[in-house]
């Protein structure tokens, strides 16, 4: 191969970086990093020697840029937790004992749903992000959601739940309800009430972006149904069956309240794996189930769980009905 082939290999390779980038980044986000005289000529079809040099030692450099933007929407990290950007205005934060919140800013105001388990001085790094006004919104008020709120001094919390509450918090106690909407300007998040997991559990619903705040509702690859107070199978299989109808009307993705354990958003297909085995549970037609290693204070002596595809049950047996 002569030199001047080289160069075209290299040069054809480099096309197919850009194409490979702008389809990781999207087009006009490829542009938006890149000046746009710069960008009309790594694709144009100049085919002289020095030019094409420059192309491939260009198209090198911004690989290397594309790799350190990647890299860099993680924005905090402290011994507690992670931060990291996941969408426009949105962040996850990622605890060490995988416990999860998010965080989400309107042009007006910010909302954070749920607090974690145990993160020194949670109400400092959340504004490390946003200084906007925040409201503090709990899926349902086990430890390992609720375990910071201590650190806000209004939350927001289904009323249902307020049994789990425990006498602790000091704060105000605001109580939302179904069809709730909290603004926060050029984004509305919603409140759908989803109980089993807990009598009070909620999920939040950003409609415009498509997506839904799930806390532990649908679990996060494991619904946990073994837990006092108990609900009946039959009243989980009714939160499916409403989650189900909003993801036939825009809702698109599920962030559960465990991300660290899935690191993905569900789809549909998730919450209807879930309802059918729930449905075969009651019907006696599930897959064989088998004792669920762990015990908590607050839940079955004899938990029992059931799997179908990605989709995992724990329950109590004596309260299927
Ligand atoms: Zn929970």
């Amino acid at each position: 191969m002569d030199q001047l082939a080289g160069v075209f290999v290299a040069n054809h390779s480099s096309f197919i970086q850009i194409e490979k980038m702008s389809n990781v980044f999207g087009k006009s986000a490829l542009q938006s990093i890149i000046p746009v005289d710069l960008f009309l000529f790594l694709i144009s079809n100049d085919l002289n020697f020095k030019t094409m040099n420059l192309k491939t030692n260009l198209v090198l450099f911004l690989i290397l840029i594309s790799v350190i933007f990647t890299s860099a929407q993680e924005v905090f990290k402290n011994k507690d937790l992670t931060i990291t950007k996941l969408e426009k205005n949105m962040w996850v934060v990622e605890t060490t004992d995988k416990t999860t919140m998010y965080l989400i800013e309107g042009t007006e105001k910010a909302l954070l749903i749920d607090t974690g388990t145990k993160c020194e001085k949670l109400d400092e790094v959340i504004r490390k992000i946003t200084q906007k006004p925040l409201y503090v919104v709990i899926t349902h008020a086990h430890g390992d959601h609720d375990g910071n709120i201590g650190y806000f001094e209004e939350i927001y919390l289904h009323a249902a739940d307020t049994v789990l509450l425990g006498k602790t918090y000091k704060g105000k106690v605001h109580f939302v309800k179904d069809g709730d909407v909290f603004d926060l300007g050029g984004k509305k998040i919603e409140v759908s009430h989803m109980p089993a997991h807990t009598p009070g559990s909620i999920v939040l619903l950003d409609r415009k972006a498509g997506t839904c705040y799930s806390g532990d509702a649908f679990g996060s690859g494991q619904v946990w149904l073994q837990l006092r107070p108990y609900a009946p199978m039959k009243t989980y299989i009714e939160s499916c069956k409403k989650m189900e109808n909003l993801m036939d009307v825009g809702i698109t993705k599920i962030y559960c309240g465990h991300y660290p354990y899935v690191k993905k958003a569900y789809d549909k297909a998730y919450i209807t794996e879930m309802r059918t085995l729930a449905e075969a549970l009651v019907s006696g037609t599930a897959p064989e189930a088998k004792p669920h290693p762990q015990k908590v204070s607050i839940g079955s002596e004899n938990p029992m769980m059931v799997t179908l595809g990605g989709a995992t049950i724990v329950y109590d047996p004596e309260h299927l009905k």
